[in-house]
């Protein structure tokens, strides 16, 4: 699994038990399943479909 982290504090994300989300440790922001995908599209983190559906 990737390591996520909070885009606006930079604090590491802990997945919702649905998995629909991720919660800021640090700053309670939550970031959907949605935008972490986005995020990490961005980064170059996710180089095909597969490796998306492995992270989550
Ligand atoms: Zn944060």
């Amino acid at each position: 699994m990737a390591l996520l982290k909070c885009d606006i504090c930079g604090g590491s994300l802990t997945m919702e038990m649905d998995g629909e989300a991720a919660t800021c440790d640090v700053c309670g922001m939550k970031h959907t399943k949605e935008r972490l995908l986005i995020k990490l599209d961005e980064t170059g983190a996710v180089k095909n479909d597969k490796k998306t559906d492995s992270l989550f």
